[in-house]
């Protein structure tokens, strides 16, 4: 059985990785499809991000789909053939954040692909995986496996839009247009924003997010003045999210925003220098938002029943023998908005 595995920055390689055993709580899935996401990229171009850094191989991989091809002797749900998005999170349940309902913070987290905890957690990036039975929900028929590999950063909107509070009626900025902001858009659409507006350095994804709904698309590289008049009256938006982890884009975004609006950083952006005097004066409400949890299921929804469609942010997908080629496509953003690799599960 073979995976794709991160050994260390640029040394990625597809390779036999061992066959998963089957405890009685967990679920055999023959992989179908896996997206690639900027965390992956940082884990292939600079061995990890911030403090993370992988320190043992590690199959990468967070958003994927699959077929169930075997289930434990607890688990008398989900039978052998079902077609299921897996949630890659599996907090422990019971800790304290756990037990607040919090349990994207969960003190015991595995979340899969991550190089956050020794040993790490291996990835879906693999043929076939051992899951939790509660990471799976089976998918509507109607939804490609492709689809399904998106609930996972479609979740992380979500989760992000409930951070920002009541989206209906306003006006709302996104900066940075790669498929987190470009999910944020149909999210925020979905959820009765007034207005949206996306900004990015990268003329290819703004042509995207204008298909997608967004009512104004702006380069703020070849068109540095074109947020000039949303500055009137000591600001416009009431929303943003910051979805390129850019310190220029946050800063630029402060004087846009009204008075008492709110910022959901979405964002790494690691260390940043920020003008509090604006933010104090302007009594703007910085706000955090990281993973998701009961989003997942909602994402698995929306999307069965229509009422989010990601196919058009799937740019190009790869057979995972060729993940090289697929991480380097999925780096050019002129090219590429949310690249796949695909396994075997999909001919199912
Ligand atoms: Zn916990």
């Amino acid at each position: 059985m073979r995976g794709v595995v991160i050994h260390a920055p640029k040394d990625l390689r597809v390779e036999d990785v061992g066959v998963p055993l089957l405890g009685a709580d967990e679920v055999l899935v023959r992989v179908a499809v896996g997206g690639i996401c900027g965390s992956d990229l940082h884990y292939y171009h600079h061995g990890g991000f911030g403090t993370v850094r992988v320190r043992e191989p590690m199959a990468l991989g967070h958003e994927f789909s699959g077929v169930v091809q075997e289930v434990g002797g607890d688990v008398s749900h989900l039978v052998p053939g079902m077609r299921v998005a897996v949630n890659p999170s599996r907090p422990c349940g019971h800790c304290r954040y756990c037990a607040e309902g919090m349990q994207n913070q969960c003190l015991d987290m595995r979340f899969m692909g991550s190089a956050m905890r020794m040993p790490h957690v291996q990835g879906g990036f693999r043929e076939s995986v051992t899951v939790h039975a509660s990471q799976l929900v089976p998918i509507d028929d109607a939804l490609s496996m492709a689809e399904a590999a998106m609930a996972e950063p479609l979740a992380v909107c979500l989760h992000a839009a409930r951070q920002a509070g009541s989206l209906l009626g306003k006006q709302v900025l996104i900066t940075g247009a790669g498929p987190i902001g470009m999910l944020s858009v149909l999210v925020a659409r979905r959820s009765g924003a007034a207005r949206i507006v996306i900004t990015d350095v990268v003329d290819a994804p703004l042509d995207l997010a204008r298909r997608l709904g967004a009512d104004e698309a702006i380069n703020v590289s070849s068109s540095p003045a074109a947020l000039e008049p949303y500055r009137i009256e000591k600001g416009t938006f009431d929303v943003l999210f910051e979805a390129s982890g850019n310190q220029s884009a946050l800063v630029s975004s402060l004087d846009v925003l009204r008075p008492g609006g709110v910022i959901v950083q979405l964002g790494l952006g690691g260390e940043m220098t920020l003008p509090v005097n604006t933010i104090v004066a302007k009594e703007l409400q910085l706000r955090g938002t990281f993973r998701f949890h009961e989003e997942f299921q909602l994402a698995v929804d929306m999307m069965g029943r229509g009422l989010i469609d990601v196919k058009s942010l799937i740019s190009s997908s790869f057979p995972f023998e060729q993940a090289r080629d697929a991480f380097e496509r999925a780096s050019d953003r002129s090219q590429s908005m949310k690249v796949q690799l695909v396994f075997r599960g999909a001919d199912t």
